[in-house]
């Protein structure tokens, strides 16, 4: 199944679901950044929730950012998701690994640090963005992000996330957030059943692997919630917006003297996208043009 996004509602609008496939682009993220499996995992589950969390926004242009910052081997990760279906995103330490877990999975948590904080940042393209911040709950990405939820939107909400990586890559990623709105949430037996189906759904990857669509997915939790499934299916990727040219007016920022610099000693310059990854050579010729600009512009 290709990468995309898929919402449904049920109980009379008084739930709102939203479901997420990723596996393709955390596979990109895997090998543009060479990530561990537990990175692969702890990144792929941070860009799935930046698109399930972004979903909900309204104006074309907004955009979620999610830092989290532990106190693990893996250091930190951030993510940027556009309502537009593009997610880029990286982590510190993108070799870190860890054994796995009690459970027998990989430790996110461990990797990530159980202590720390988690920045959601929304911006909807105009004025100042909406920032907030919890501290990190175990670490393992879905608690923190429901606990954000909890806390900074007051909306009961229920999220799963799950990314498997194995010797072949990322063949399996993805999420569902469902929320409880609050003429809904005053149905307590409502919301127990769905606490508790939700609960049960910690084998996300697992359907998803084993050829259950999204669709079908929303049918177990809510198909007898009077669930409505809308039709339109947006499709997501791995993307960043950087170029060339972009990095050319990061390196013009450094002012004449270390252009100079950095032809006299490098013949060049060398710049990589934390986002993606993407090595930018720019050439001594590059640089010299950097330098007639700049000096036009002091004498303009
Ligand atoms: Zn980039």
């Amino acid at each position: 199944m290709a990468d995309q996004l898929i919402r449904a509602a049920a109980a009379e609008g008084g739930i709102r679901a939203v479901g997420v496939v990723s596996t393709r682009l955390t596979e990109e993220a895997r090998q543009r950044h060479k990530l561990s499996y537990v990175a692969t995992a702890a990144l792929g589950r941070t860009m799935t929730a930046g698109l399930l969390l972004v979903s909900s926004m309204k104006r074309a242009e907004s955009r979620v950012n999610i830092r989290v910052k532990g106190n693990g081997p893996l250091g930190g990760i951030l993510i940027d998701a556009g309502l537009d279906g593009t997610v880029r995103g990286y982590v510190d330490n993108p070799d870190a690994e860890l054994p796995p877990n009690a459970k027998g999975k990989l430790d996110v948590g461990g990797a990530v640090g159980h202590e720390g904080y988690l920045y959601v940042v929304r911006d909807v393209g105009y004025g100042y963005p909406y920032s907030s911040t919890v501290e990190l709950v175990s670490g393992e990405i879905g608690d923190d992000i429901s606990h954000y939820l909890v806390r900074s939107e007051q909306t009961p909400s229920a999220l799963v996330l799950g990314v498997f990586v194995g010797a072949q890559g990322v063949t399996a990623a993805g999420g569902v957030l469902i929320q409880v709105m609050p003429k809904a949430a005053e149905d307590e037996a409502l919301v127990r059943t769905l606490e508790s189906r939700v609960a049960e759904l910690s084998g996300f990857t697992p359907l998803l692997r084993a050829g259950k669509t999204l669709p079908e997915i929303f049918e177990h939790l809510l198909g007898d919630m009077g669930l409505t499934i809308f039709p339109e299916t947006q499709m997501l990727q791995f993307s960043c917006g950087c170029t060339f040219d972009r990095m050319l007016g990061a390196l013009k920022l450094l002012g004449e003297d270390e252009l100079r610099d950095m032809i006299e000693k490098d013949d060049g310059a060398e710049a990589t996208c934390h986002f993606c990854n993407e090595v930018y050579h720019a050439d001594s010729n590059d640089l010299e043009q950097l330098i007639v600009e700049l000096r036009s512009e002091m004498n303009g």
